[in-house]
């Protein structure tokens, strides 16, 4: 994604924001972190669940080997292999069947890198003389599975492969373990912890950015592209959304739909692109008005623009779009061939609902608000006409204009 994603945007994207902001240290900014955790949490934990099985029928796989080869089973090896990683393998197991226990399921797992990584020491140092060192080769294995197969991040890996590496220095010194040889298996599994850690902090990161270009992608198909505005379908399924919400809350909604006034005259006189930066200065008006959370601003057509303001009365409503209509003529751009004056200006038609009354539906609120504006335009144009329910005979749940 180009570094300069967010002024080709036009629009306020935090994951925009954070790409360019950068993560070296592998973290979102605290309002960020929890949706792809939780993404990341999602996306890995079949395969999480896949390479615990694995790993569960390797250590199986290990023991049956050691049995038909005939190796001693000490008390230790079969209290390490069923009485530490087996119940470990289980609960991860089982906790990844359970995808609402994410915290829980951390845990464990982060339980189990322990347990396999501390239990593999404790295998091997105490394996028979002649095995000693071939089974240490096993151990970087164990550090490559616990940074790549537990879905765990990359910090937390390292955190526990480090502990699992100093175990097996301390272990090593107290078994006793030649000083040149455990010199060299430590070489190797610094090496290890390396390489892995270069690779798993590279997936990270990798894994870190995908999720938030896939964020921006998904915020951009809700927009549009010339305005930075939202677009007919992000409002579509915002109106479905508000029109819930103000009708649990028993909150009025307004509707205003904004149209400039002899616009194909305007794209006509002073060109297309003219048009275009035309637009665009109307849409940060239309846009500044919109200062709640639960406001919408959005482009609704070619130059015809929607708000929709919460819990707003209809005073208030039309001192706002007698505000917008005002700023947009205060521009001052030019336009040769309107009838309205020199400068290019705005009609704007509005609708106050009550969503809790059934009567009411979200296609009556735009049609009402649409009649609304073709009366502004029919009276003169450059001007505000806000309508309430009182206003209009309603038939099954739509509004006609009475
Ligand atoms: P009225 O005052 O009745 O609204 O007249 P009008 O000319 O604005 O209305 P009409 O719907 O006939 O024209 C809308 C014009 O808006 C036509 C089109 O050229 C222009 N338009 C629509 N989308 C864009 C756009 O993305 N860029 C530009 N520059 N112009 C656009
Ligand atoms: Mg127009
Ligand atoms: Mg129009």
């Amino acid at each position: 994604m180009p570094a300069n994603l967010i002024p080709k945007f036009g629009f306020e994207s935090p994951f925009a924001r954070q790409l360019e902001e950068g993560f070296p240290w592998l973290k979102f900014r605290a309002d960020l972190e929890p949706g792809f955790d939780e993404a990341h949490f999602n996306r890995t934990l079949p395969f999480v669940r896949g390479a615990l099985y694995i790993g569960l029928g390797l250590m199986i796989l290990f023991f049956a080997i050691s049995l038909v080869r005939g190796y001693p089973v000490d008390w230790l090896a079969g209290f390490v292999r069923f009485g530490l990683l087996l119940p470990a393998f289980v609960a991860a197991i089982v906790a990844s069947h359970l995808p609402q226990h994410r915290r829980t399921f951390r845990v464990l797992i982060a339980m189990t890198a322990l347990a396999i990584g501390s239990g593999y020491v404790v295998l091997h140092l105490t394996a028979p003389e002649e095995t000693l060192q071939s089974s240490f080769s096993g151990l970087p294995v164990v550090i490559a599975f616990v940074y790549f197969t537990m879905g765990m991040f990359m910090q937390t890996a390292m955190v526990l492969v480090l502990g699992i590496t100093t175990l097996y220095v301390i272990g090593a010194l107290l078994v006793g373990v030649p000083a040149d040889q455990l010199a060299h298996n430590l070489g190797v599994l610094i090496v290890a912890n390396f390489v892995c850690g270069i690779g798993s902090y590279m997936l990270e990161h990798a894994l870190r950015s995908a999720y938030l270009e896939g964020q921006i992608l998904s915020e951009m198909v809700e927009r549009d592209g010339l305005t930075g505005l939202y677009n007919r379908r992000a409002f579509d399924k915002y109106l479905t959304r508000v029109w819930a919400v103000a009708r649990r809350q028993k909150k009025p909604i307004v509707v205003l739909m904004a149209d400039l006034d002899y616009f194909k005259a305007y794209n006509d006189t002073h060109g297309h692109q003219a048009g275009d930066q035309c637009l665009q200065k109307v849409a940060g008006i239309v846009s500044a008005a919109a200062r709640r959370p639960l406001d919408f601003a959005g482009r609704y057509g070619g130059e015809e623009f929607i708000l929709v303001l919460f819990n707003v009365d209809p005073e208030s409503a039309t001192a706002i779009a007698e505000r917008i209509r005002n700023h947009v003529e205060e521009l001052r751009i030019a336009h040769r061939s309107a009838g309205t004056g020199p400068v290019v200006t705005l009609s704007i038609g509005g609708a106050v609902v009550e969503p809790w009354d059934t009567t009411h539906s979200p296609e009556g609120v735009i049609q009402l608000a649409d009649q609304a504006l073709y009366k502004s335009k029919q009276q003169g144009r450059n001007r505000v006409t806000v309508e309430t329910i009182a206003d209009v005979h309603i038939k099954t749940g739509v509004f006609e204009a009475g």
